[in-house]
């Protein structure tokens, strides 16, 4: 079980990790893309942040919905719509409740992975943020249905994640981008599976 706070501490922890990897995220999208992966998320999760106190007290959905309207406010790019779509369709989910238990934990992924394929219209394989979310709400789905507790199947969901982000190596893009490289975007890191795999790393390390 996931309490509206410490949802809160979650989210101030991937704030905080997205702003300690700016430049690394930054970094990734220079190869493949426009050099401002970090630096469109840092100004987002920066302003997220600011909006942490006055959410204190509120239910999990307002505190999801805040998130998803900051960063479709604040960050320029492709990420800043499909994060904030992400966040948007998780609120949803948990509209009014104070706690997030496994069962809302697995569908607030299954419902951002919907909302980002169909603003985004990409698939699992193009090379973007979905190759860390689809095998991280796999693992997750996976673990609930075995009984694990929420720990654990985050654990795994991380590890997965990171398995997603490694595989983007391998493949060509074919959305954003990195698309227009073709085949020379083989050999690079997806910068925002990258991101991905930092919020759910986040999450999972937030639960232990
Ligand atoms: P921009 O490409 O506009 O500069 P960012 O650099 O912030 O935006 O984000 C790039 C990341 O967004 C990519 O690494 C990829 O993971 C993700 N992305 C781009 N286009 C799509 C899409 N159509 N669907 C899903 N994710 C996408
Ligand atoms: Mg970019
Ligand atoms: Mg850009």
């Amino acid at each position: 079980m996931i309490t509206s706070k410490s949802l809160l501490k979650i989210i101030q922890n991937i704030a905080e990790a997205i702003k300690s990897n700016k430049e690394y995220l930054t970094d990734l999208d220079n190869p493949i893309g426009d050099s401002d992966h970090g630096i469109n998320m840092s100004k987002g999760f920066t302003a997220v942040l600011n909006k942490l106190e006055d959410l204190k007290d509120k239910d999990c959905g307002t505190i999801l919905k805040t998130v998803a309207m900051t960063l479709i406010s604040t960050v320029g790019g492709a990420s800043g719509p499909l994060y904030g779509t992400a966040f948007l369709k998780s609120s949803m989910v948990v509209s009014g409740k104070m706690d997030i238990d496994k069962q809302d934990a697995v569908k607030i992924f299954y419902e951002a992975i919907e909302g980002i394929k169909i603003r985004g219209k990409a698939q699992k394989g193009d090379k973007t943020m979905l190759d860390a979310l689809i095998p991280a709400h796999e693992a997750l789905e996976k673990a609930v249905e075995n009984g694990e507790d929420t720990i654990m199947a985050f654990e795994r969901a991380a590890i997965a994640a990171q398995e997603g982000v490694e595989f983007t190596k391998t493949i060509i893009a074919r959305k954003g981008r990195a698309s227009y490289l073709g085949e020379r975007s083989i050999g690079h890191q997806d910068p925002g599976a990258t991101s991905s795999y930092i919020i759910i790393r986040e999450i999972a390390n937030t639960l232990k």
